[in-house]
């Protein structure tokens, strides 16, 4: 085990507080919802949620998949509860969301990997809260038919957002299970389903990566037509998993951004404490407004 490295000054978490963010969790709690701000420790939940910006997590606390970044417990599932869907988009009206990301575990135990219940949450929300945009982050639907990813795209989410994590070369520690030009593919096909829609994908680093892999990276998602881009610095949520390798300093998040904009990515993010929903109601307003 390596020693942890200890945080720089500008990964500074604020603890949450105010009563937005005690609001907030109420409505999850009594809608019995899961958050991903809560189960992934992330930094920026006091901030997000005192704004009534929240993640959800649907189809359990349990994941198929071991990625070894991630604090959600892995194992067997829970069968999906169908009054799920339904408690989300309660959850999304008391809120008043202009913006929600749907996100869940990965169900291999599922024939379409979960495709129908996500499409049910995106139609539920979208009935009761026509005027809120709907951003998903989905799983890789790697043992699917084809056909799981068209019945996502087919609920008309706004914003469809699959994230690669990290560079090719990493994903046999940091995401076994998964394949890289898979994930890459699924990206491009939403697009060529839908070309309307937006697409979306995002990268930790610190993992051990080097600077050329990420721009490879972002060279990759824009020849499959992702519009939007997230790069984060990845924080390991307890000793047992993936260890930190660097902590990347502001300069050179800054100058990923500049790169990636000059790929012409449509918004861009990448800074110490970008995660894949951050500000991504923010930035989608302003996106559309333009
Ligand atoms: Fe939740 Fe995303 Fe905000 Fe983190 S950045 S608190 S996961 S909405
Ligand atoms: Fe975590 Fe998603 Fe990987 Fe499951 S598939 S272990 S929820 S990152």
């Amino acid at each position: 085990e390596t020693p942890r490295l200890k945080k720089p000054d500008w990964i500074r978490v604020k603890a949450p507080t105010g009563d937005g963010y005690r609001a907030t969790r109420e409505i999850m709690r009594e809608n019995r919802l899961v958050t991903v701000c809560e189960e992934a420790g992330c930094p920026n939940v006091g901030e997000c949620w005192s704004q009534g910006h929240a993640t959800m997590m649907i189809m359990g606390e349990i994941c198929t998949r071991g990625c070894t970044f991630c604090n959600v417990a892995t194992g067997r599932p829970d069968a999906l509860d169908v009054f799920e869907p339904g408690r989300v988009a309660d959850a999304v009206m008391k809120l008043g969301l202009k913006h929600v990301v749907i996100t869940s575990v990965d169900r291999d135990d599922v024939e379409d990997g979960g495709a129908e219940h996500i499409a049910q949450t995106i139609r539920a929300t979208r009935r009761k809260s026509p005027g809120t945009t709907i951003e998903v982050l989905t799983p890789d639907f790697l043992r699917c038919a084809d056909s799981a990813l068209e019945t996502v795209v087919a609920a008309r989410p706004d914003v469809f957002n699959h994230n690669l994590e990290t560079v090719p070369g990493l994903y046999p520690t940091v995401r076994p299970g998964a394949r890289y030009f898979h994930s890459l593919r699924l990206l491009q096909r939403v697009k060529e389903l839908d070309p309307s829609m937006f697409t979306k994908s995002g990268i930790m680093v610190g993992l051990g990566e080097d600077a050329q892999a990420v721009r490879q990276v972002m060279d990759d998602m824009r020849a499959a037509d992702v519009d939007f881009l997230t790069v984060g610095q990845y924080l390991q949520p307890t000793p047992k998993h993936h260890a930190v390798a660097r902590f990347v300093t502001p300069e050179e998040f800054a100058a990923y951004e500049k790169a990636a904009w000059g790929k012409g990515f449509l918004m861009v993010s990448a800074s110490p404490l970008t995660r894949s929903s951050y500000h991504a109601g923010a930035d989608f307003e302003r996106l559309r407004a333009a």
